[in-house]
């Protein structure tokens, strides 16, 4: 386990930094929302990240989140209950389980994927928020709905009344960083405006931005940074 006063201390740099550059970019400070992404790290040190402060947590890998989640489960304690983000790829044999479990899943990379949840949502009589992943970088290694993809699978949402896509999701590409990955967040924002008008659907969430490249991101309008490895530097 890391030590707690490690973690608190990130945290509040983290926090610091974000409400800065939300603010310098004209935008108020609770603009944006910062996922403490802890799939590096035990759950007794992902407790601690919550106990500083950071209440909307994120994991990769379904099977992560579902052992965190049953592990705060288990401390039964009211003020441990922190809000779940699946951030990576869910396979749809995985929906079942991770549906009860998280706040806003970031990651529907596929149609089949989405029409999943939406069957699944309206089995448990829930509806489900998510956000299409896309990928911007144009790297074939990298997850994510092309562009032309998601916005076909945008015009199917209104069909699905159980899932409620409430915006868009990227990855900078592998090593990018300043201007390049600030481009790629741009079209991903341009992306969105678009749709939103053409679709007259409502998207406000725009989920791009990590550890490296969170100011950029938040620059171009990224209403949630997902940031992992600068909150566990030790
Ligand atoms: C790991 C991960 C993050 C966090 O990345 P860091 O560079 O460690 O901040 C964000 N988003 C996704 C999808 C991830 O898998």
């Amino acid at each position: 386990m890391m030590d707690p006063s490690r973690v608190r201390q990130n945290w509040n740099r983290i926090r610091d930094a974000v409400a800065e550059t939300a603010v310098s970019a004209g935008r108020p400070a609770e603009s944006v929302t910062i996922v403490g992404v802890s799939k590096y790290v035990d759950s007794p040190t992902t407790a601690a990240l919550l106990s500083a402060g950071c209440v909307d947590l994120g994991e990769s890998r379904p099977q992560s989140l579902w052992q965190k989640a049953a592990w705060f489960d288990q401390q039964n304690d009211p003020a441990a209950r922190p809000r779940w983000h699946l951030v990576g790829h869910l396979q749809r044999n995985k929906v079942r389980r991770t549906l009860p479990l998280v706040h806003l899943i970031h990651s529907v990379d596929s149609q089949r994927l989405l029409e999943e949840i939406a069957t699944e949502s309206a089995g448990m009589g829930r509806t489900t928020r998510v956000l299409l992943e896309v990928n911007v970088s144009g790297e074939q290694a990298k997850t994510g709905l092309s562009p032309e993809a998601a916005e076909r699978l945008l015009r199917q949402t209104p069909a699905l009344p159980h899932v409620q896509v409430v915006g868009l999701m990227a990855m900078a590409g592998w090593a990018t960083v300043g201007d390049q990955a600030r481009r790629q967040f741009s079209w991903l924002r341009e992306l969105r405006d678009r749709w939103q008008q053409e679709q007259g659907l409502p998207l406000p969430e725009l989920s791009m931005g990590m550890s490296n490249d969170f100011a950029e991101a938040i620059r171009e309008g990224a209403t949630i940074v997902r940031i992992g490895t600068a909150l566990f530097d030790s």
